[in-house]
């Protein structure tokens, strides 16, 4: 752990970031040792306690070692990392030759963010022209580049939210989520913290005076590969202000449907939904399991064909090109059923509806899909069948969900293992017996370690699993009969067609990619 905190505190020195990889600097940082031996030696040949006949040889000795005492101590570092992460030398050599163990991180020890991220207002005015140039030199300078930093460090991180609370009267914490999980990634003391939150506001268009009543803001950030649009919450709590930042998706490569993770046979069930020029494919889970990512994905895939698209979103978190994208408001009326309706009379082909809740919008996304539209929506359930026990609750009949509903995905997140660290599991003989009985190889099963990349938490990174139900005209004339009952419905459909979700879990587990808990955790 020691010699973790002591890269750590090297890491957080921007000129030392990644130490061994090559840079320029660090040619210049042997240099300068070279001559601070130079030096040492130089002062010795003044020193009186120094006999004179040994002077030559400890000269020799101090130029020619210095830096062989350098690499042995980084040589010996290398072997107790290795020995941490349950690997061989060799191969936590190729990491640093790779550069990828050297991949430091850099903190939020408010140390200067060079140009890498320019904070922007949503009508395109930088933090410099908000505060004044001069100002910025002087007494703010530190507060906006410590604001600059932490959405820097959340883009890099790829972090989801970004949480500022205070937790006591003095500090505040400023938290991270990553894969799902809060991380805090530092306590700043408050004086600098309501600052930093001061100008955050500042920049997402909120009144800075006002602390106690909760207010909604948005800003971007400029950085390397392209604009990133963040959206601002504050609430007042008991020792402050809290501030909830939530990045809008960053990366558009991650709405390619062929991406999301969906096996060959799946993604061809809902390629030919996409392709329809009526039906519902409904995507189901808790919050956090992708949905969104799922709806924009296929979205993004049918705006090849060329159809009118109108999409009704609380919030809209990303904008898709070509495709007319309305915010629910509920302060403004907007709501998720009037929306729909005004829809509803701009001749759509292709309707998405963010998320049913209520038995309004339930019924017209319904009618919608039965009177000649593609209907893309999401729902919050646990599985394919109890999103239809959902449905029948909130007044649709099963007649209405027999010629509406087309296809029903239930999805999932779990959290990858980080390929910096991760390795072979140590299983019980008791465990092993068990699953080779079962014919399943166990070669390939991994556990978490925990790295610098990784934050000590042994996961990069996540994956999707899916169950993809069709319901094709078998299986609704056996489920939808008149009259049955949503339990009915529910226990008929598990035994026709089994639940797939945690099977689908346990092949990524097999394969080395995720691990058991992370499945009980999440399925
Ligand atoms: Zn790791």
């Amino acid at each position: 752990m020691l010699e973790q905190n002591l890269w750590g505190a090297i890491a957080t020195v921007p000129q030392f970031d990644g130490l061994f990889v090559f840079n320029p600097l660090r040619v210049v940082f042997l240099i300068a040792w070279f001559y601070l031996c130079l030096i040492i030696t130089g002062s010795m040949e003044d020193s009186p306690i120094m006999p004179k006949r040994y002077k030559q040889w400890l000269n020799i000795i101090s130029i020619v070692f210095a830096p062989f005492v350098f690499f042995g101590l980084y040589a010996i570092y290398i072997y107790y990392e290795a020995q941490r992460q349950q690997i061989t030398t060799w191969e936590m050599l190729k990491k640093v030759a790779s550069g990828s163990f050297f991949g430091f991180k850099r903190h939020i020890a408010g140390n200067s963010t060079g140009n890498s991220v320019e904070l922007i207002d949503m009508s395109g005015k930088s933090f410099d022209e908000i505060y004044g140039g001069d100002k910025r030199k002087d007494d703010i300078s530190g507060i906006l580049s410590l604001a600059e930093t932490i959405v820097w460090d959340c883009l890099n991180e790829q972090a989801s939210d970004i949480l500022i609370d205070p937790v006591s009267s003095e500090k505040y914490t400023v938290r991270f989520r990553i894969d799902g999980q809060l991380r805090v990634m530092q306590e700043v003391d408050k004086g600098t913290c309501v600052a930093v939150v001061n100008s955050l506001k500042a920049l997402s268009g909120m009144d800075i005076a006002e602390r106690r009543k909760a207010q909604d803001g948005a800003f971007s950030a400029r950085h390397d590969s392209g604009v990133a649009s963040f959206r601002v919450a504050s609430a007042g709590v008991v020792n402050g202000e809290k501030l909830s930042i939530r990045v809008l998706s960053p990366n558009t490569d991650l709405y390619d449907l062929e991406k999301i993770g969906l096996s060959g046979k799946d993604l061809k069930k809902v390629t030919d939904t996409l392709s329809k020029q009526h039906g519902m494919i409904l995507t189901c889970g808790p919050t956090g399991s992708g949905k969104t990512t799922s709806l924009y994905a296929m979205l993004s895939h049918i705006n090849a064909y060329e159809r009118n698209i109108i999409s009704v979103e609380d919030p809209v978190e990303h904008p898709l090109e070509n495709i007319s994208q309305i915010e629910v408001n509920t302060k403004a009326d907007v709501t998720f059923a009037k929306a729909l309706r005004g829809i509803l009379r701009q001749d759509p082909d292709v309707i998405c509806v963010g998320e049913i809740r209520d038995e309004e919008t339930a019924q017209i996304a319904m009618q919608a899909s039965n009177t000649g539209h593609l209907v893309l929506s999401s729902l919050h359930s646990n599985s394919n069948f109890s999103a239809i026990v959902r449905l029948m609750d909130l007044g649709i009949k099963p007649i209405m969900l027999a010629s509406a509903l087309d296809i029903i995905m239930s999805q999932r997140l779990v959290r990858r293992l980080c390929d910096d660290c991760k390795t072979k599991a140590s299983l019980s003989q008791e465990q092993t017996a068990k699953l080779e009985s079962r014919g399943i190889n166990t070669d390939k099963i991994m556990q978490p370690v925990g790295c610098v990349r990784c934050g000590d938490t042994g996961y990069r990174g996540r994956i999707a699993i899916y169950d993809v139900l069709k319901l094709d005209t078998e299986l609704k004339q056996k489920l939808f009969t008149d009259g049955v009952t949503a339990g009915k419905v529910r226990q008929l459909g598990e035994n026709i067609v089994k639940p797939r979700l945690r099977k689908q879990a346990m092949k990524h587990v097999l394969n080395g990619l995720t691990t058991f808990n992370e499945i009980k955790r999440v399925v």
